[in-house]
């Protein structure tokens, strides 16, 4: 929003919550450390690095830190080049000599009475197990292996093990169809699939080899072995020669598996974005720069310590879940809770049910969740107890003040900060920030930047905007956990993220920093409409939206208006029991034009039951532009779409542009 300009105000909550002297004192990083850590961090990046860097260990010490350039005509990342580590090693080993019977994993079913807990001891012998299954069916050190499992404890192992051959996972999130799931097999050139008999999610089964067959049968010849692992123990269709059930592998190869050498900057793993605004990327991540800082972020950004009880709501087909539920943690020698099934089964008190039930400390989930828990009100939260509750965290997408509000109040009963994190599957880390003992809060804002991240806001050409403003957020300098290349397309790589700005990464989101120098995400570039000559962020009319009473989700596009350039269309969706009405319609018009100005009144608001929205939950709004426009046609890669049936209602019940 430009809140400079006349008759607009900031969406964004002004309030302040100040650190408590608890916090203050308890974290590792209260606001005078946090301010001399970042500006050596900055200043001396080489030193910083070099240091934290022993965070992991080493099996060949790096003598070089950083060695990155961000010139377009050969954008190269490197860090602590010449030195050699294992990632399973570092998450695993290295804990047994003092933790060998702490719990690694809090398995928590879909089902409230399917639990599990896996000591380190436990997940060692799994991995390398796992590990010797892997070299059964000809996975070599650099070969991809794709990864289409449930949310269980295998996940983990299976990733583990990879990393304990040098084989690059690419996991495809399971409920990805099976169109998806070839198209990333393919792209990802694999040759290896592991897989479950079935998922369980909402109580409901999901066919999982099945989909694996339907894909397979779209590129023939491309994938040699299928790993099974039986979840559900339905019977599978298994094709001779070519599937194996898990089970059956693992009773003929040994149980001791060494850890291969891995040199820093070989490939550990492989995603595909969520696809909010185009076709995936397969974000390439290698071992060692990307391990020491997805480890520093959730030690420092979560102030994890030995005991807490951790529990990250991703999945781990999401780049959270890759960093914030298995190698963040687990490097770090924490208990990570891994939760099977979703926010609403078998009620929706499920979220708090299961925090009363582990004594979780540190809770972590997206806004799209906290939004939907928040349309059947307070009681399902305050009927249980959530007195471990430390701490909260957000990730995602902007969280909009009301709901960040509802979370820290309702959920975390007024006591429990909450790090509202920004970052991407490119980032590999969290970059944005605040730290729970050194940042006072302001709802809605990911505040600062975490040790090592230079981010700055820029104009449309590129300059650097000084103080209190409002452009585009880029990053200006390199980080350790920084993707090193978009996968077989490196031109793609540099296209998409050095060209726009030549010499810094294009996050490709807005942003606003305020004159505390607090960073507030204003929404995707791609999002900003122009009305009138104003650019306004989609985020804060959304804002605006969810915090009328009767709202509980809203999506805001463009679309072209003959008198002001672009329209503003709203998609709402109400909170459960309200009635879409005409004067519901022009109560929710007045009520935006109240908050922020008549400018950013909608033209069109579209009752919706729902919203399109990947996998991960973030919306969609490149379709919902196209269906504002009436393009139907050319919606685009619809592939990491949740529900597909959700777009034909929207374009039923579209409204007539004017
Ligand atoms: P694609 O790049 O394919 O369009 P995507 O950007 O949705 O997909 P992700 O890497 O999963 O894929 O999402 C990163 C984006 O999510 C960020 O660029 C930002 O827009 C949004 N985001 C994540 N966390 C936050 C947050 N705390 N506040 C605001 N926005 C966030
Ligand atoms: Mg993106």
């Amino acid at each position: 929003m430009a809140i400079c300009e006349e008759g607009l105000q900031p969406m964004s909550s002004e309030k302040l919550y100040p650190v408590s002297a608890e916090w203050a004192s308890r974290a590792y990083v209260d606001d005078a450390k946090y301010k001399a850590m970042y500006e050596a961090s900055i200043k001396t990046p080489d030193a910083f690095w070099g240091e934290h860097g022993k965070r992991i260990d080493w099996f060949t010490p790096y003598t070089k830190v950083k060695n990155t350039s961000y010139d377009p005509h050969n954008v190269s990342i490197r860090w602590f080049e010449d030195g050699t580590t294992n990632v399973s090693y570092n998450c695993v080993d290295r804990h047994l000599a003092k933790r060998a019977d702490q719990v690694a994993i809090i398995w928590e079913g879909d089902d409230p009475k399917d639990d599990a807990k896996i000591t380190y001891r436990q997940l060692h012998a799994q991995v390398m197990k796992w590990a010797n299954v892997l070299k059964s069916q000809g996975v070599k050190k650099g070969d991809r292996v794709t990864i289409y499992l449930p949310m269980i404890p295998e996940a983990a192992y299976a990733m583990l093990a990879c990393t304990r051959v040098g084989a690059v996972h690419s996991i495809v999130f399971g409920g990805f169809s099976p169109d998806s799931l070839a198209g990333r097999i393919e792209d990802a050139a694999t040759d290896v699939v592991i897989t479950a008999d079935e998922g369980l999610r909402g109580g409901r089964k999901v066919p999982l080899k099945v989909n694996v067959d339907a894909a397979c049968d779209k590129i023939p010849g491309v994938v040699k072995s299928v790993i099974v692992v039986k979840r559900t123990g339905s019977a599978v269709a298994m094709k001779e020669g070519r599937d194996h059930y898990y089970g059956d592998l693992a009773a003929k190869v040994p149980d001791e598996c060494a850890p291969e050498p891995m040199n820093a900057e070989d490939p550990l793993f492989i995603l595909y974005t969520s696809g909010s605004t185009g076709k995936p990327k397969g974000v390439l991540h290698t071992t060692g720069g990307y391990l020491v800082f997805a480890s520093m972020t959730h030690q420092y950004v979560f102030d994890y310590k030995d005991g807490d009880i951790y529990w990250c709501t991703a999945d781990v087909g999401w780049v959270t879940g890759h960093s914030y539920i298995v190698y963040g943690p687990l490097a770090n020698g924490a208990t990570t809770l891994m939760f099977e099934g979703i926010p609403t089964y078998p009620s929706i008190s499920r979220f708090w049910d299961v925090v009363d039930k582990h004594k979780v400390n540190t809770f972590y989930t997206a806004p799209t969740a906290i939004r939907s828990l928040m349309g059947a009100g307070e009681e399902p939260v305050k009927k249980t107890s959530r007195a471990s509750l430390r701490l909260l965290g957000s990730v995602g997408e902007p969280i909009n003040p009301e709901a960040w509000e509802w979370y820290h109040r309702v959920v975390g009963d007024q006591r429990c900060p909450i790090v509202d994190t920004w970052w991407q599957t490119e980032t590999g880390g969290i970059l944005i920030t605040p730290l729970p003992g050194a940042t006072a809060l302001k709802p809605g804002s990911a505040t600062r930047p975490f040790f090592g991240v230079k981010p700055e806001v820029v104009d449309a050409e590129g300059k650097p905007l000084e103080g209190a403003t409002e452009g585009n957020l880029v990053i200006a300098d390199s980080w350790p956990g920084q993707m090193r290349t978009v996968f077989g397309d490196h031109e793609r790589f540099v296209q998409t993220y050095f060209s726009t700005y030549p010499g810094k990464y294009f996050t490709g989101d807005g942003c606003r920093r305020d004159a505390d120098g607090y960073y507030w995400i204003t929404g995707r570039v791609d999002d900003v409409i122009n009305v009138s000559g104003h650019r306004m962020g989609t985020a804060e009319v959304e804002s605006a939206l969810v915090a009328h009473p009767k709202v509980s989700e809203a999506a805001v596009v463009g679309y072209p208006h003959d008198i002001k350039g672009q329209g503003i269309y709203a998609y709402v969706t109400l909170m459960t029991g309200e009635q879409p009405t005409e004067e519901l319609r022009k109560e929710l018009v007045a009520w935006v034009r109240k908050e922020i100005g008549p400018i950013a009144s909608p033209d069109l608001i579209q009752f919706s039951p729902g919203l399109p929205k990947t996998r991960s939950g973030k919306i969609m709004r490149r379709i919902l532009r196209k269906i504002a426009e009436d393009e139907f046609g050319a919606l685009g890669d619809t592939s990491t779409l949740a529900d597909p049936a959700v777009v034909d209602d929207l374009i039923t019940h579209r409204q007539n542009r004017k």
